[in-house]
């Protein structure tokens, strides 16, 4: 970028020189106790953040815009700037003012999304990534990073594989994109921008050569796969860049690089998490009534952040499986030392962060007490995880948890343990602070010394010294004893009741103590960061405890839900059933006042489709989320809502519903649909539970039914994968008479005198009809209008009747191919029976306007009779 900033002020040159280095951003400029944003930036942020735009100065003949946030504000608006996907450049004072000078101003950080390290900005309970993204022709590279973890999750796709890496971005939940500065990359921005993903885009850093410091942070072998993978390369390159310029300490803390394949978890498509509201619900895009709220028992934020990144990505490998339900199942059955762990891990805090900043050189004190606190209670938490030896896995994490007893020492030795002492330093821990202190500490004596021989000079014996930050130090006289104060007293302040002066002595004073308190703090400073460097030696083992005791409280969390709400340990099974005795979905029986259902499921080689017809609001959806739910829990090693459950080890979990939105995309509803049911049709396989809601409902019955029945018949004949599919195509159901492994099953319910009432148990049979006006009744629709469609509901019913069994006969026995022909029929005998509804229209019509008609008043018994006679008669 280049400014003309010739003929500007002293300070906006200097706002100008620094603007150009960083032109993507809002510069934040410090004037005093203010920030002060510019020009665009100004106009950006008092629109976001709501404050007035005013205008100060001119700029090329032109009024400078501008607006300004409080220093002491600032976490404030850069919360709210951050979490809207803006960049912010804090430029800072950096030194003093003086009077005719511009101060010395320069960038202190860059803050973007991506690269949060400040508690206050971050979200507690969700890990935050930097994803760097790069397409090429034929490969897509996809690198995300946690810079707080240190931890580097990377892949390569095929180029186009659009659907993958939308369900990736729903795993990982970036806070921010890195893209190369191509056409490709600026494709690719808008379609994450529609997502709602803040983007930035990098040039790289030209000639800068990443391989000295890919061989320095990972191992060989890996350094050798990124080597061959160039997509892979260009996006670790291009997420160095960006690290280089923005938070470039951060860098030499990436020791973890995991290299994974997406199928090495249980497959969960965007659309499926979307309707399966694993870790955010579709109402207000919150964590509320979600699987995740049911499970986040954890007791601290590194706990939930662990319960949320292994709902995102379930295991599929038995033993890992088996490995966390045995650690889950001897915490239920040992539920008071649990609850003792538990308890000791509230004194932890959010330890994975702390470290994290502590790696970075970027915490602040209360971070290195914490760490103290919190290395006082492992010794504890080790011991009962010892006594729990039934599970390898907290045995192992018992015995990985190494023993800090020097870094415990040295924070004991170093650090004030209260945050509001006026020392960092404790005494005793350097000799030359000691020594400094020690000279402070004499002048409070002198200070009493000289208050004392005052009193007795001026025979005032209320004469006192005191210090104020303003002031500093100063003699303080009462009104009445003005009369007493010597000649050499230098009046100062007058307030109400007494009179404040100062004398040369106390001056000099004043001046030593000056002296050795700066010199204090800069010693401070000193001895604070050479401790800082010394307990960064121990960050790698402090990576490590805190990942334990993250996956730790993680696994109690699993352990306290399924205690008090009564799941049972799904085995796993090599087979391909799902059998699942009174399963529950874990979101709704607990929003629920009543009772919840609970409903059996039995998805084996001998019923592996269910066609489930029911009433609207029988409970349909709630039953298919449910099995998904519960089979997706049992891969990430919880318990799960049931009386027993036997859950295959499955490779993909998809969950469709009819007519879902996409208003994202500018799609339509039923395309969206289609592209859904296409993508399930080309990428289920025989070890897949698929479940279908409604799907085919966004489109004429016609086409929708045979749409509909045509993926059933996909699934079960190509695919044969499990699959659970709802639907009010009541015709689905006649698919159990041609197939042997397709059932129908329907949500009970019974129909009284008052209307409808749902029994939502799952029985086999067919439902005998959708009750759609009972539901409507429910919800209040004007009688009139009940009344007309009960009438319509009957013609079409019997319509349809006749029907759909000479459809579904023929449909069943037809070879495919003959599809068009059979369409070709129906398409007759349907335009037939409009043809007889159409008159029957029409008479209707003579018949009411004849009603209509009708003059009471001269209406004789005879002339009524006839009329009913012609009216019959029509
Ligand atoms: P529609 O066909 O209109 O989509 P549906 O058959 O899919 O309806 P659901 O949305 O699953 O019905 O359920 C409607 C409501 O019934 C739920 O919100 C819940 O309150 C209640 N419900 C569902 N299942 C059960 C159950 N097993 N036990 C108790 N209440 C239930």
């Amino acid at each position: 970028m280049s400014i003309d900033f010739s003929g500007a002020t002293p300070l906006m040159k200097q706002y100008f020189s620094i603007k150009q280095e960083y032109p993507d951003g809002l510069l934040f400029f410090q004037v005093g106790d203010f920030y002060e944003l510019f020009f665009d930036d100004a106009k950006q942020a008092s629109v976001f953040l709501g404050i007035a735009l005013t205008k100060r100065g001119q700029h090329n003949g032109e009024p400078i815009p501008l607006c300004g946030v409080p220093v002491h504000a600032l976490d404030h608006y850069l919360t709210k700037l951050i979490r809207g996907g803006f960049r912010v450049i804090l430029c800072d004072q950096l030194e003093e003012a003086t009077p005719g000078k511009v101060v010395t101003r320069g960038v202190t950080k860059v803050l973007t999304p991506g690269t949060l390290t400040d508690s206050k900005l971050l979200q507690d309970k969700s890990a935050s990534y930097l994803f760097s993204f790069f397409p090429q022709e034929d490969r897509w590279g996809l690198l995300f990073g946690e810079i707080l973890t240190a931890q580097l999750f990377a892949t390569v796709l095929p180029a186009q594989s659009e659907k993958v890496l939308e369900s990736e971005l729903m795993r990982f939940i970036p806070d921010e994109i890195i893209l190369p500065q191509s056409s490709l990359g600026m494709r690719f921005a808008t379609l994450f921008k529609k997502y709602g993903y803040p983007t930035s885009m990098s040039t790289g850093i030209e000639h800068t050569d990443i391989s000295a410091w890919m061989s320095a942070q990972f191992a060989s072998d890996k350094v050798a796969y990124i080597m061959q993978q160039k997509s892979l390369h260009a996006a670790l390159h291009h997420f160095y860049a960006y690290l280089y310029k923005n938070q470039k300490e951060a860098l030499d803390q990436f020791k973890q690089l995991h290299i994974y394949e997406p199928e090495d978890f249980l497959l969960l498509d965007a659309p499926t998490q979307r309707n399966l509201e694993i870790v955010k619900n579709n109402q207000d895009g919150s964590g509320k009534h979600t699987l995740f709220s049911v499970l986040d028992r954890a007791t601290t934020p590194m706990g939930s952040r662990m319960i949320k990144k292994w709902l995102l990505r379930p295991l599929v490998k038995h033993s890992a499986i088996e490995q966390r339900l045995d650690a889950v199942g001897c915490l239920i059955k040992h539920m008071h030392i649990t609850e003792r762990i538990a308890q000791e891990c509230t004194g932890l805090g959010d330890l994975e962060r702390i470290v994290g900043r502590i790696a970075l050189t970027r915490a602040h004190l209360h971070d290195y007490i914490a760490i103290r606190l919190a290395l006082n209670i492992i010794p504890t938490i080790k011991q009962l995880l010892f006594s729990l030896s039934e599970s390898v896995l907290l045995q192992q994490a018992a015995r990985s948890i190494t023993d800090f007893a020097t870094l415990e020492q040295l924070l004991g030795a170093a650090f004030n343990d209260n945050v509001h002492h006026e020392w960092i330093i404790k005494e005793g821990f350097d000799q030359q602070l000691d020594t400094l202190r020690s000279l402070v500490m004499q002048v409070d004596e002198y200070i009493i010394a000289l208050e004392k021989k005052e009193q007795e000079r001026t025979g005032i014996s209320s004469l006192k010294i005191r210090y104020n930050n303003v002031h500093g130090y100063y003699i303080e006289i009462t009104k009445a004893n003005l009369d007493a104060v010597p000649a050499d007293y230098i009046r100062q302040q007058t307030l109400v009741g007494r009179e404040r002066f100062m004398t040369q002595e106390l001056q000099e004073l004043q001046l030593r103590v000056i002296r050795a308190r700066n010199e204090i703090a800069e010693v401070e400073k000193k001895v604070f960061e050479r401790v800082k460097e010394e307990i960064v030696q121990y960050v790698g083992n402090l990576r490590k405890m805190t990942q334990i005791l993250a996956h730790i409280d993680a696994l109690i969390g699993f352990a306290k839900t399924a205690y008090d709400h009564a799941y049972v340990r799904p085995a796993i099974m090599s087979n391909r059933d799902i059998i699942i005795h009174e399963g529950r979905h874990p979101v709704v029986e607990q929003s629920m006042s009543n009772r919840f259902i609970p409903n059996n499921t039995l998805l084996t080689d001998t019923e592996s489709v269910w066609i489930v017809t029911g009433p609207n609001m029988g409970g349909k959806s709630t039953y298919l989320r449910q099995v998904a739910l519960i089979t997706i829990m049992a891969h990430c090693g919880s318990f799960v809502p049931a009386t027993s459950a036997s859950i295959p080890l499955l490779d993909r979990v998809f969950t469709r519903i009819g007519s879902g939105d996409n208003l994202v995309d500018g799609k339509s509803t039923f395309l969206v649909e289609m592209e859904e049911t296409a993508s399930i049709c080309t990428t289920a396989t025989n070890r897949s539970l698929v479940i279908l809601d409604e799907v085919g409902r966004g489109t004429s019955t016609f086409d929708g039914l045979a749409l509909a029945q045509a993926v059933v018949e996909y699934i079960y004949n190509y695919v044969q994968a499990r699959c659970l599919f709802a639907t009010h195509y009541h015709e689905l159901t006649l698919l159990q008479d041609t197939y042997p492994g397709i059932a129908s099953y329907y949500a009970a319910s019974k129909k009284t005198d008052d209307g409808i009432i749902f029994l939502y148990s799952i029985i086999n049979g067919i439902a005998d009809g959708s009750f759609g006006i009972e539901v409507a009744k429910l919800a209040q629709v004007p009688l009139p209008v009940i009344q007309r469609a009960q009438d319509i509901l009957t013609t079409l019913t019997m319509i349809e009747q006749s029907k759909a069994s000479a459809i579904s006969k023929a449909v069943n026995q037809q070879p495919i191919d003959d599809g068009m022909e059979i369409l070709k029929k129906e398409n007759s005998i349907l335009k037939e029976q409009l043809m007889h509804m159409h008159d029957a229209l029409k008479k209707s019509k003579v018949v009411l306007s004849q009603l209509q008609a009708i003059e009471y008043d001269d209406l004789s018994p005879k002339k009524a009779f006839d009329l009913l006679w012609k009216l019959k008669e029509l």
